[in-house]
């Protein structure tokens, strides 16, 4: 994935617009916060690091990975070339320097190696690679010392010396992420890309048993049987968010906290859920005769595994949660949420929240980065890259960021432009990672109540002021989940205004397991709302999803007011 914005520092941050001019605020201070272990103890730790550092920060640990990647590369080149003049690999029939030319590949390829593994956010599958090759690197150097023939290395090259050419290697484990999201299809195609297929014992062995799980695999009877559950923004600082202030009944009834939430992902997880898209659901499919129809799709999962699809509503960071004293700026005294999506120095998505204490921290602050970091540690929680809906609104701009016109009078041209641009790479990086971007309205009104000019208006101000922002999408999430018709087909001003302007998927929200319609035109899906409202007063409705008891967060306030 590229992305080819980041904001420079003295725009994106340590300035906040005060008393009608831009003012450096001198309390900011990062601190570097990613996902792991470690970084978890360098906030224990406090560890204070001026705001300048954060993209040093970032590029170093980028440099760090090139580096180890060079390494590993540099020594499987090295034994590789020990390897083809020596015992070879098998596969590698004819020229001995074939070995060595095919080894010297991925060296050369690496810059391109990091931004595809970077893309696709799985760590986990370059450093496994690396210690695949190592382990049969092992090998090879042993059957090399076997044959007696003279050493023209050191050990260290010896020791690293692979069986299978390091090319093929990376091909088995990027087959390998593919094959753990379900894409065996996929998987396979890449592994028969290797010219030398037929002849690498672990490409073959590799297939044989892809071939031999997808021929298990079990298509989803019914895709309208599909569940649609939805979040609102998560709340991190649950002390702030239950401050007993005029917002706090709100977000105990319409919101789940950062714990709730991680909760939900690994009792979903150890149920059997796995989530798929909406037009993994029901894909818009092309006809002898060239049009469109959107049929019921066809998701092959293995028995026992069961499809779900996942959205969040308004990840627009209002300020109402984010700033206390109407400056428009997050401040230490917001409500306790995460205040916007950024696009970290390495391209991952990542959030921005600021600490009851002033500390601005990035880190997996509200749903899609600690879903990211989820699908990281379990892959085969997400079936063929699906990630989730992000529906945003546009009356106060995208994603934490001022796209709002009104803001390019009051910022000037260039960091309004920032601010735009800085919008422009959160979304492209969402769609990468395989994120859908929704509508959801741009003022926030109930469809189903207000006329039909007002829903003209209201399509058309999305199209002018936020299509531009994050790209055209058929997506649309009727705000309080109110639809402009019942269960009958839709037809009417209403529906023509959203056709026209290019919807085609139209969600609404409702409380039962699943409620979907294919139409050939277009698709509709009833949501859930997964909130403190649902969790406290219908516990049973949610029992095929989880036990609220294993999720609910013990600092939430009881009883959740009533609605
Ligand atoms: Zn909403």
């Amino acid at each position: 994935m590229r992305v080819d914005f980041i904001m420079p520092e003295e725009e994106n941050q340590g300035v906040s617009w005060r008393n009608g001019k831009w003012e450096k605020r001198p309390d900011k201070f990062l601190i570097i916060h990613k996902s792991g272990k470690n970084a978890e103890k360098s906030i224990d730790k406090g560890q204070k690091i001026p705001y300048t550092g954060e993209k040093k920060a970032g590029e170093a640990n980028a440099g760090m990975e090139r580096i180890d990647r060079r390494r590993v590369w540099a020594l499987l080149l090295a034994a590789a070339i020990l390897a083809g003049c020596l015992a070879g690999c098998a596969q590698l029939t004819g020229d001995p320097f074939g070995n060595m030319k095919i080894a010297s590949r991925p060296a050369r390829q690496e810059p391109g190696e990091g931004e595809t593994s970077a893309s696709a956010g799985k760590p986990a599958a370059s450093s496994s690679a690396g210690g695949t090759a190592a382990q049969s690197g092992q090998k090879t150097a042993q059957t090399a010392e076997g044959t007696g023939k003279p050493e023209t290395g050191s050990s260290a090259q010896q020791t690293a010396a692979p069986q299978t050419p390091p090319e093929a290697a990376a091909i088995l484990e990027k087959a390998k992420a593919l094959a753990a999201g379900y894409d065996y299809d996929a998987a396979l195609a890449l592994l028969r890309s290797y010219p030398d297929f037929d002849s690498c014992d672990e490409l073959v062995r590799a297939s044989a048993e892809f071939e031999s799980v997808k021929s298990a695999l079990v298509r989803w009877p019914d895709p309208t049987t599909i569940p649609h559950i939805f979040f609102h923004s998560l709340i991190v600082d649950t002390a702030r968010a239950f401050d007993g202030d005029s917002d706090s009944g709100g977000y105990n009834q319409y919101m789940c906290t950062v714990s709730e939430f991680r909760a939900i992902l690994q009792k979903l997880y150890e149920g059997g859920w796995v989530l798929v898209g909406i037009r993994d659901m029901a894909p818009a499919v092309k006809q002898a005769d060239g049009t469109v129809r959107y049929e019921p799709g066809n998701i092959l999962l293995p028995a026992g595994k069961k499809p779900i699809i996942l959205s969040q509503d308004d990840v627009n960071y209002y300020e109402y949660m984010t700033d206390s004293d109407g400056d428009h700026f997050p401040d230490k005294k917001g409500d306790g949420f995460a205040d916007r999506l950024v696009v970290d120095a390495t391209g991952a998505l990542t959030c921005e929240y600021i600490t009851a204490e002033g500390a601005v921290l990035t880190g997996d602050y509200d749903l899609v980065p600690i879903l990211e970091s989820f699908i990281r540690q379990h892959p085969d929680f997400s079936y063929r890259g699906a990630r989730a809906i992000i529906g945003v609104t546009g009356y106060q701009g995208v994603f934490g960021y001022k796209t709002h016109p009104k803001w390019k009078g009051i910022l000037g041209d260039q960091a309004y432009g920032y601010q735009i641009k800085a919008a422009q790479a959160v979304a492209q990086s969402l769609k990468a990672h395989g994120y859908e971007i929704a509508s959801h309205s741009f003022g926030h009104p109930a469809y189903g109540e207000i006329s039909a000019d007002a829903v003209r208006w209201d399509v058309q101000k999305w199209e002018d002021e936020v299509q531009p922002v994050v790209g055209d999408t058929d997506i649309f999430l009727y705000p309080f989940g109110s639809d402009i018709a019942g269960a009958e087909d839709y037809s009417g001003p209403k529906f023509d205004a959203l056709y026209a302007a290019g919807y085609r998927y139209f969600c609404n929200v409702d409380g039962r397991d699943y409620w979907v319609q294919i139409h050939d035109g277009y698709v509709r899906q009833a949501r859930r709302n997964i909130d403190g409202y649902r969790m406290y007063y219908n516990p049973e409705m949610l029992d095929d999803l989880f036990a609220v008891k294993d999720v609910l967060d013990p600092a939430r306030p009881l009883p959740v007011p009533p609605i």
